[in-house]
C-alpha cells in the first residue's frame, strides 16, 4: 500500500540529512514520489532555525507498528539526538502523514497525522506529489485545506541545486 512519509530537520545539515533518509528509506522500501525540499520558519517563531521539509511516497506493506520502529530506528541512526523539549530542534524528524487513507489513534501512533491539515509544510509538498489527496477522515481535498492554512510559514521551494 502506499504511505505517505513527512521528512523534516533543523539541525546540522539538514539538506543531507534529507537526502540520506530519502536514500535509505528508497533503499528499503519502494520510493513512489517525491516533492521538491521547502524551507519554511520554526512553527513556534522561536529563536530555532529555519526548518527544511518534503514529502514523499512509498509501497509499503509493514504494520503501523512495524513502519513507526522503522521511523524510529532511522532517525536514531540518522543522528537525531534526544532534545528535552517536545517540539525542540532535530536532526531528523520522519512523520507517517497517511496510510493509505486508513484510519489508525492509539497511544503511540495517530494516522493521519494529527497536525498535517494545519501544517503547510505538510500539505504543500503533498499538493506537489498527490494533487487528488483527499483526508480520510475530513473528506477535505487537499486544495480546500491548503486554502483553509493559517499557519503563515513562509514556504518557499529551495532550489536543489544551490
Ligand atoms: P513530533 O511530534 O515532533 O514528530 P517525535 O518525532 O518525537 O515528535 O514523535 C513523538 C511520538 O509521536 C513518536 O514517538 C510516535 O510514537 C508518535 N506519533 C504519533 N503519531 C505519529 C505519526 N503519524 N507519525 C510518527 N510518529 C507519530
Ligand atoms: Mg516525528
Amino acid at each position: 500500500m502506499s504511505v505517505l512519509l513527512g521528512i523534516g530537520s533543523n539541525l546540522g545539515d539538514s539538506k543531507a540529512f534529507i537526502a540520506q533518509a530519502v536514500t535509505l528509506i528508497s533503499e528499503r522500501f519502494i520510493l513512489l514520489k517525491e516533492s521538491s525540499l521547502y524551507e519554511t520558519v520554526s512553527l513556534l517563531r522561536d529563536d530555532q532555525r529555519n526548518y527544511y521539509n518534503k514529502v514523499i511516497s512509498i509501497e509499503c506493506d509493514l504494520s503501523p507498528d512495524e513502519l513507526l520502529q522503522f521511523i524510529k530506528e532511522l532517525e536514531v541512526y540518522i543522528g537525531r539526538n534526544k532534545n528535552p523539549l517536545y517540539w525542540g530542534a532535530r536532526e531528523i524528524d520522519i512523520d507517517i502523514i497517511d496510510r493509505n487513507g486508513t484510519v489508525l489513534d492509539c497511544d503511540r501512533l495517530t494516522i493521519p497525522h494529527k497536525c498535517m491539515s494545519e501544517r503547510s509544510f505538510v500539505l504543500i509538498p503533498l499538493k506537489e506529489i498527490d494533487e487528488n489527496y483527499i483526508h480520510p477522515i475530513t473528506l477535505k481535498s487537499i486544495d480546500e485545506m491548503v486554502s483553509q492554512l493559517k499557519d503563515d510559514l513562509n514556504i518557499q521551494i529551495v532550489d536543489n541545486t544551490q
